[in-house]
């Protein structure tokens, strides 16, 4: 047998934390799911019912991983009667096989809290709901952002409130991930102008939003050039 490194008290607390989380909202909101802990980790399988509680319209087979560092770090999903094709334009990673249920950054930045409850009555609902839409007519239903880099930047763009294109969203996460925001530092919008003259205001609002670890978390999340 091979040698087993239990994990650090710290990150058996936090998984408890986790599955007493998953298990106070699944006896509510999903009874035909279960939980525990495997390894490093919080395993969610079973049926998921998707719409509003007691209401359901659809079923999905799914397993769920939840790991310690949640929600900074997302978890991961699989849809797994192989109902839901895996391409990216199904918003399914065709490697790994599981979802893509959008950009964290953006739910972490743009959503009021980050318990379990939040995480599984919307992304992931959401996200099954968009499925059956599909199903039905072949096409989303709010819109859907574009699958891989470009719907990141789409998403960013939109965190920011700035135009989604590329260069622009890399340009304002470099500003936001220093910790001071001068006003002779050139202004990211693109005008040439010092920050002072141009967009001062409008980067102290961004950045009251967006901290400067994570700015840098999104900038890693992003090519250097336009993908072709
Ligand atoms: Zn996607
Ligand atoms: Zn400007």
């Amino acid at each position: 047998m091979g040698k087993v490194t239990p994990p650090a008290v710290g990150i058996i607390d936090r998984l408890n934390d986790i599955l007493n989380e998953v298990l106070a909202y699944i006896v509510v909101e999903q009874p035909e799911l279960a939980a525990r802990v495997h390894k490093d980790m919080i395993v969610v399988e079973g049926k998921l019912l998707v719409g509003p509680t007691g209401a359901w319209f659809d079923v999905y087979d799914v397993l769920l991983v939840f790991l310690p560092g949640f929600p900074n770090v997302e978890p991961l999903v699989w849809e797994v009667a192989s109902r839901v094709p895996r391409t990216a334009d199904r918003h399914v990673f065709p490697k790994d096989g599981n979802c893509c249920l959008g950009v964290w950054e953006e739910w972490l930045i743009c959503a009021p809290s980050h318990t379990v409850a939040d995480f599984m009555s919307s992304p992931l609902q959401s996200y099954f709901e968009s499925q059956t839409y599909f199903e039905m007519h072949a096409d989303w239903p709010y819109g859907q952002r574009s699958h891989g880099i470009q719907g990141v930047v789409e998403a960013f763009a939109d965190v920011l409130g700035v135009a989604p294109r590329l260069d622009l969203v890399r340009d304002h996460l470099a500003v936001l991930a220093r910790e001071h925001h001068k006003g002779h530092h050139v202004c990211p919008c693109g005008s040439g102008r010092r920050l002072r003259k141009c967009h001062l205001e409008q980067v102290r609002a961004m950045a009251g939003r967006v901290s400067p670890n994570m700015a840098r978390r999104m900038l890693e999340g992003l090519p250097k050039d336009q993908p072709s």
